[in-house]
Order: C-alpha cells, then sequence, then structure tokens
C-alpha cells in the first residue's frame, strides 16, 4: 500500500515524500483512512510504530478547513509528558509546514502567560498534558466546546501517571458529538473502560509491538552483581566498547540516574541526565546536548525518556532491570530507530530474576546472556589512609574508588566481541520468605515512586522559550 491510496491531500503526500517515508507503517495504513472518514479509533500500537503520524496526518487534512476561536481550542491532544507533548508539536510543525494551521501547547514549567496568550488568538490544535490542561480550564483560560478531536495519546502511562480521572473530567468537557482517538500500547481493564465510556463505535487496531519484532536490535542479558560499583565497573567495560558511539542508559530511580551521570563524569565520559525532578528548560538542554552530540551518554528515567525519537542512538543499556516488562519494549526502542540496528544490553542481578522471565514472556524471546571477562581490577588510589582501610560499606567504598585520581590508572577492557550463549536456567536460591516478603514489598514501593517520577505540571518556568515549544506555526 501506499500514501497515496489513504486519502491524504496533495500537500500531505508531497510531505510525506519530503520526510523520505516511502510507504505507510502498518498504523497509518490502517488507521488515516479510518480518521479521515471521521471514526473513533482505539489503536493498540507502541511508540516507534509510526503512529504519531497516524494521527497528525489526518488531522492535519481534517482541521484544514475551518476557523478557531479565541479560547475554543478545535481539537485536542493529550500526552502523559512535557517531552511526548513537545514531540508530538515538533511532528505538527514539521507535517503541517505551509499550512494554515496553529497550534499551542500546554505543559508545566514553561511560562503560563504566553500558553493563554496563544489560547486568546485561537487555535486548531491543542497539545497538553492533563495537569495543565486543566490548570487552564479551572481558571477560565479554556472552553472546550468547540473541540470536536481529541486524542488521548498513551493511555496506558496516563494510567500509570495517575491521570485517569482528569481524562474522564477533560472528557465530559468535550462536545458529545466528536471524534475520540485512543492510542494505548496496552489494553488493561481501567483503559478499556475509558474507551467504552468515551469512545463510539470505534475501530481497534492492533500492530506489533516493534521490539518484539525489530530484529534490528541486538539484546543481551548482561548477568552483574548487585552492588551497584559492581554494576558501574561493567557498565564503563561495556562502554568502553569501540561501537558504542552513543548510548542512552536507564536506571529505575531518580537517585540512581544522578548517581550514575556524576560517576561516569567522573571517569571520564561525556554523560547527561534526564529525570522527572529536573525542570523542564534543564531537560531540553541535555535532550539538545546529546542530540547534537556534545555529550554521547544520556543517563535517563523511565517517565522522562520515554517515547522520545533521537535518531542514531546506537545503544541502550538497562543499568537496573526494568520492573514492568512493558518498559523494556519502550526502553529498547530508542536504539534501532528508522531501519538503523541497535545492541539493548540489560544488567541482571540474581534478585531481577523475576523481571527477567516477565520481560521474556512478554516480548516471547529468550535474550542471548552475554558472557564477558571480569573487568580489570581497579588499583586502590594510593594515597589510601589508615582511616579508608576502617571497614566501610560497598557504597562509600565506590565513592573512593570512582575518585579521578583513580582514572590514571584504571583501564577499561574491551569487552570481547559480542560472544552470547545461552545460560541453562538459573536455580533459584532458598530464600527466607520474611526477606522476600520485604523485598517485595520495597519493589511495590519502589514501583510506586518510579511512577511518581515525573510530576509534568509542577512549577513554573518564566525564561526564554525554546524554538519548537514556540507556540503557533502558519499564519
Ligand atoms: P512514532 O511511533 O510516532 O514515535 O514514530 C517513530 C519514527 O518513525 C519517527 O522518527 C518517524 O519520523 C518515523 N516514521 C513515521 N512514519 C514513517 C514511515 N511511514 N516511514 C518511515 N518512517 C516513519
Amino acid at each position: 500500500m501506499s500514501f497515496a491510496d489513504l486519502g491524504l491531500s496533495d500537500e500531505l503526500l508531497k510531505t510525506v515524500t519530503d520526510a523520505g517515508y516511502t510507504e505507510p507503517t502498518p498504523i497509518q495504513a490502517s488507521a488515516i483512512p479510518s480518521v479521515l472518514m471521521m471514526r473513533d479509533i482505539i489503536g493498540i500500537a507502541q511508540t516507534g510504530t509510526g503512529k504519531t503520524a497516524a494521527f497528525v496526518l489526518p488531522m492535519i487534512d481534517i482541521l484544514a478547513h475551518g476557523r478557531s476561536r479565541a479560547r475554543m481550542p478545535r481539537s485536542l491532544i493529550l500526552e502523559p509528558t512535557r517531552e511526548l507533548a513537545a514531540q508530538v508539536a515538533e511532528n505538527f510543525e514539521k507535517y503541517g509546514a505551509g499550512q494554515k494551521l496553529s497550534m499551542a501547547l500546554l505543559i508545566g514549567g514553561v511560562s503560563m502567560g504566553d500558553q493563554i496568550k496563544a489560547l486568546e488568538k485561537g487555535v486548531d490544535v491543542l497539545i497538553a498534558t492533563p495537569g495543565r490542561l486543566m490548570d487552564l480550564f479551572q481558571r477560565g483560560n479554556i472552553l472546550l466546546t468547540g473541540c470536536s478531536m481529541l486524542v488521548i495519546d498513551e493511555a496506558d502511562r496516563m494510567l500509570d501517571m495517575g491521570f485517569i480521572p482528569d481524562i474522564e473530567e477533560i472528557c465530559t468537557k468535550l462536545p458529545k458529538q466528536r471524534q475520540t482517538l485512543l492510542f494505548s500500547a496496552t489494553m488493561p481493564p481501567p483503559i478499556k473502560k475509558l474507551a467504552d465510556k468515551f469512545l463510539e463505535n470505534p475501530k481497534t487496531i492492533e500492530v506489533a509491538r516493534p521490539a518484539s519484532t525489530n530484529i534490528n536490535i541486538a539484546q543481551f542479558v548482561v548477568p552483574v552483581a548487585p552492588q551497584s560499583f559492581e554494576k558501574r565497573k561493567r557498565l564503563r567495560q561495556l562502554l568502553g566498547q569501540e561501537e558504542v558511539r552513543n548510548a542512552i542508559i536507564f536506571c529505575n530511580r531518580k537517585t540512581t540516574v544522578r548517581e550514575l551521570n556524576k560517576s561516569l563524569k567522573q571517569h571520564g565520559f561525556r554523560s547527561g541526565e534526564i529525570h522527572g525532578d529536573m525542570e523542564q528548560p534543564q531537560r531540553l538542554a541535555e535532550l539538545e546536548l546529546f542530540k547534537r552530540g556534545d555529550i554521547n551518554i544520556l543517563v535517563a528515567s523511565d517517565v522522562a525518556a520515554r517515547g522520545l525519537d533521537i535518531k542514531g542512538v546506537s545503544h541502550v543499556f538497562n543499568f537496573d532491570a526494568p520492573w514492568h516488562p512493558d518498559d523494556y519494549v519502550h526502553r529498547i526502542g530508542r536504539t534501532g530507530r528508522g531501519g538503523a540496528t541497535g545492541t539493548a544490553y540489560t544488567f541482571v542481578a540474581p534478585d531481577d530474576a523475576e523481571n527477567l522471565q516477565n520481560i521474556e514472556k512478554l516480548t516471547g524471546q529468550k535474550i542471548d546472556r552475554l558472557e564477558l571477562p571480569a573487568p580489570a581490577e581497579e588499583e586502590r588510589p594510593a594515597r589510601r589512609t589508615r582511616r579508608d582501610r576502617a571497614p566501610r560499606t560497598a557504597e562509600v567504598e565506590v565513592e573512593v574508588n570512582t575518585a579521578p585520581v583513580a582514572e590514571t590508572v584504571e583501564e577499561a577492557p574491551r569487552a570481547r566481541p559480542a560472544r552470547a550463549r545461552r545460560e541453562e536456567p538459573r536455580r533459584e536460591q532458598p530464600r527466607h520468605d520474611e526477606a522476600r516478603e520485604q523485598r517485595s514489598d520495597d519493589r511495590r514501593r519502589d514501583r510506586r515512586r518510579s511512577h511518581q517520577d515525573e510530576t509534568p505540571d509542577d512549577g513554573g518556568w518564566n525564561g526564554p522559550i525554546p524554538d519548537f515549544l514556540k507556540v503557533s506555526f502558519g499564519i
């Protein structure tokens, strides 16, 4: 099937050709004609499948006719995070260049004043995170009664982040006669319920998970000791491989992101970090450095980096095995994009056995175990004192070892050319029930924390707005 068969306008056909797309992806081929026919859609698809263009392209054609009115956006796209909202805005800029459509982006961390001004002028497309949208709605800056098109993107992530009540409320503010498109990587019961309540006779389209079918990503499990200094050693060893041009390294906690970035910098790596505690301008600045190649390592938390579309990422490292198997799919999907090849390494400590099992169950494939030589012994700094030799915890010890002075003596050995072997199933060590319970309590608590990783709409920022966050185009 070609783009010309989908019913898009000639301008858009030219745009997609200019973008270098030769044929529609499966989600685009199924969704675009139905969206143009004004049907409601449930799209079960991940990022990386081309789903953004699947709704942005037909929306541009649908909205080409008609006029916007002050404070009454004609369409609304809800995104769970600022980064995804900004990315969708970039897509509108890219595909909508030369079209007379106006757009506003409502995300936390950016001055409300500019956003209100944009709304006052009237917008065709409003892209928002639920929290900031509700804020402005409650202040009376937005009327949603003229909004005839609604896109709920990444619905399952919205659920993880506790946005479903907000979304339900937003849905009730829109006119009943409207078109609704809902995209989600998975369909847990609350999302199904949301769809049943707010979509009219939707067409359901499901496309394959990109990671489970993306043969361009070589995936390896790296067995590691649980201590973080051991994991960091292993990581430095792997980062020392020649083929690692750049990498995104995922951690389960924000504190690990910060500590790991600090340690990598101390070891002379050009690294940066991105997580939910950072202000929006800071996050965008780090992303920009990574995109430009000024840094080649980005240490990231799940929520901050989810769905990011950065071309040419050669490696993904899961410094911590993800708790949710879905996150694995999302994380490794940051590499091997657009037909390129990529490599994903997942560090697995003995306690992560269950997480790994879940990942392999979800992706339907057994991931090769990587056999590596032990990393070279790190020499202790010569100036250790008696105090240093006193009993200490592993974490304190590592701070000594990662001090810049140790740099000159540590040599990261090259990992052998990825020689993988299948490992016999690991025999479970008998565990004390109480300890196990405690661990699972900890894990539950950590999971809750990880979902609170992002508070998209906290804090205001009144500094300059980066170019792609400028509020309108066209007109
Ligand atoms: P998404 O799933 O929307 O995050 O898109 C993932 C990537 O696929 C983006 O970099 C798009 O530019 C790219 N893309 C979207 N549609 C196509 C297509 N038909 N052919 C090739 N690449 C595409």
